[in-house]
């Protein structure tokens, strides 16, 4: 099952996609945002994938973020191989944490921000998971019992405020800068998340093909090691990691500049696709 959340009407909600069309699920019963869906669990899922509401053609709706306020937006530094030959720092022995704010998290098909106070603009494309219940101390083996599923983000990166201090989260977190969906990918669909293509281009060109397969700490790995220290709940999106070919890996550096278009996709879990534009007056919120 492909789950959206969706606004039609001036009214966003959650939906299940079939085929060219979103089946809404505010008319069955269930609740009427995301966490909330996944948190009711196995039988609210079922009855989500029966649902037979009103119908909408995909292209008359807005996809929003499938969660628009993940409780947490975890994410993981040096995971691909190939990123890290391309860095040339050292394999980390143990995953390297840090955090996107919740409120960076953006749709899949909307515009993200060129910050006024950078021009270091970098994507990353990346394979997240989505957890669907509340766990602590999951081991590795068992890390399929909560996940609910997948799905494609961009962990857009302002390089210059993330290399600046000591953490990253600064340059991880500006607003606009997680876009992902365009659907959640329920696991039951994604037999093995740990084999599957991952490609980014900007304006058309190929910058990023790799495979999951090549992750230095893989999505149940990450679980167990995560929930070690706290618990995750339904909706908390882990962002993976990126593999090499992102902007800063190029001599000559490649950074993002206002106009540009970058795609990311990943086998079986569909595309994102963002334009870059100039960070607006608008954000000024005082
Ligand atoms: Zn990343």
């Amino acid at each position: 099952m492909k789950l959206v959340t969706f606004t039609e009407g001036g009214h966003t909600r959650p939906g299940r996609v079939d085929g060219d069309s979103v089946v809404d699920l505010g008319d069955a019963g269930l609740p009427g945002e995301m966490s909330a869906l996944l948190a009711a669990g196995a039988a609210a899922l079922a009855r989500a994938a029966a649902a037979d509401g009103a119908r909408f053609a995909l292209d008359t709706v807005t996809l929003e973020a499938p969660i628009l306020r993940p409780p947490k937006i975890l994410a993981v530094g040096l995971n691909y191989r190939d990123h890290i030959e391309e860095t040339g720092l050292d394999t980390p022995k143990v995953p390297m944490i840090f955090n996107k704010q919740s409120t960076a998290a953006h749709g899949p098909y909307a515009p993200f921000h060129l910050p006024r106070v950078s021009t270091k603009l970098d994507y990353e494309g990346e394979l997240g998971m989505v957890i669907g219940r509340r766990c602590r101390h999951v081991p590795a083996a068992r890390a399929r019992e909560v996940i609910a599923g997948y799905t494609v983000c961009n962990d857009v990166s302002v390089r210059d405020w993330q290399m600046r201090s000591q953490t990253f989260i600064m340059g991880k977190s500006f607003d606009t800068h997680c876009p992902f969906g365009p659907w959640i990918t329920t696991a039951d669909e994604v037999p093995d998340p740990h084999a599957l293509d991952l490609k980014t281009w900007v304006n058309g060109e190929l910058r990023q093909d790799s495979n999951t397969r090549h992750l230095v700490f893989d999505c149940f790995a990450l679980v167990e090691h995560l929930t070690t220290a706290f618990t995750l709940e339904p909706g908390d999106l882990i962002l993976t990691g990126t593999p090499s070919g992102v902007g800063i890996g190029f001599e000559p550096k490649r950074f993002l500049a206002a106009g540009d278009h970058v795609k990311v996709e990943i086998q079986g879990l569909g595309f994102i696709a963002n334009e870059v534009v100039a960070e607006p007056d608008s954000t000024t919120l005082i």
